[in-house]
């Protein structure tokens, strides 16, 4: 049985996703790797970007890692034959309704944060984003053409206590394994998907997450706070819609896009999907660059949630801390390292 499938996909894909591979190497010479090819690669190769026997390795692997996928390249592919539609078809195939995305701020990074230090540094928050419902997925969604001119567009935001209760646990178990708080964001002020949301997540925190510590806090509330006092969350739990814009904003805490890894879990004992939240990077792609610290962090993220391996997940964090400390930065941090000596860096202090 395949332990950790990797998908370099496109652009700086393949590149960072060799720095995961001789991290894993080097960590845990037993796990059985594989590597297939995903997106605009895939599309080149076979004329799909997700082959269905790559969709079936995915589902048969404990865990899946993946590069990124696109590029100016397969800008003229139709819609469905696009690196893109194989990402979404790869989700909704392995049924991932839960997207971990950690707001971290390791402290030699942090005058590189919008933030000013003192706000930012050691931040390590956890927002967990619906991802498979909600307006991005609800029906009816049309755009019609009004018979005095001009035009109406509706999409529609459905949730079931189902689909919100399953997400909600996620985050309460997450939470216990951190520092036992969970906020919980929506907008029941003004909207039933939110009243609905309230209700199933108070009703299941009562049932079986009472050590828990629980707050609610309306979405406005919640972009607020996370750029005036992001340290106050532990565990942000929120729907598909509001956490999109807050995983991008609480990114932006952060440092560089080239820092962050992300991780989409589905029932418990399924594979996890992982990957850093950075696109294919096409401006720097092939230069040998790009930081991998994103992709090497979404290992760190799968060792913990997919592959039972928490105590190398903290020996390789713990690695990548020290790098930093020591001085490794690429390009996106204002440093001269290629792509090669940062994985090389994380390496010697492993
Ligand atoms: P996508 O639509 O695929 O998410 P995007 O438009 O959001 O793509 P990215 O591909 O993430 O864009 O790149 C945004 C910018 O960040 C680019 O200038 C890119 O070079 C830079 N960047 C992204 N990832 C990295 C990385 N790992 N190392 C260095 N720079 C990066
Ligand atoms: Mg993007």
């Amino acid at each position: 049985m395949t332990d950790l499938l990797l998908l370099p996909g496109d652009g700086i894909g393949p590149e960072v996703t060799a720095q995961v591979r001789r991290v894993a190497e080097a960590l845990t010479p037993d796990l059985k790797l594989e590597e297939r090819l995903f997106g605009g690669a895939s599309y080149d190769a076979f004329g799909t970007p997700l082959a269905d026997e790559t969709l079936a390795a995915a589902k048969a692997a404990r865990a899946v890692l993946m590069g990124a996928v696109g590029g100016p390249k397969w800008a003229g592919v139709p819609r469905d034959k696009r690196p893109e539609a194989g990402l979404l078809n790869l989700r909704a195939g392995m049924e991932v309704f839960a997207n971990l995305r950690p707001a971290l701020c390791f402290g030699p990074l942090a005058d590189a944060s919008s933030l000013k230090r003192e706000l930012v540094e050691g931040l390590d928050f956890m927002i967990v984003r619906e991802l498979t419902g909600g307006i991005y997925f609800g029906e009816p969604r049309f755009i019609e053409e009004l018979p005095g001119g001009g035009k109406r567009a509706v999409d529609t935001q459905v949730y079931t206590t189902a689909e919100i209760e399953r997400v909600a646990r996620v985050a309460f178990e997450l939470a216990r394994g951190r520092r036992n708080k969970v906020a919980s964001a929506e907008k029941s002020n003004v909207m039933d998907s939110g009243l609905l949301w309230r209700e199933v997540v108070t009703d299941l925190h009562k049932r079986e997450y009472a050590d828990v510590e629980l707050t609610h806090i309306l979405a406005d509330n919640a972009a607020m706070q996370i750029v005036k006092a992001p340290k106050q969350f532990d565990v942000l739990l929120t729907d598909n819609l509001f956490g999109d814009i807050l995983s991008d904003a609480a990114a932006q805490l952060t440092g560089s896009l080239g820092m962050l890894p992300s991780a989409a879990l589905g029932v418990a004992g399924k594979p996890g999907l992982y990957e850093p939240i950075h696109g294919s990077a096409p401006d720097i792609a092939g230069q040998g660059v790009a930081n991998p610290l994103a992709a090497i962090l979404s290992f760190e993220m799968a060792l913990r949630w997919s592959l039972d391996r928490a105590a190398e997940a903290d020996r390789l964090y713990a690695a990548v801390e020290r790098a930093l400390e020591k001085g490794a930065r690429t390009r996106d941090l204002g440093g001269a390292l290629t792509t090669v000596q940062m994985g090389d860096a994380v390496l010697a202090e492993l």
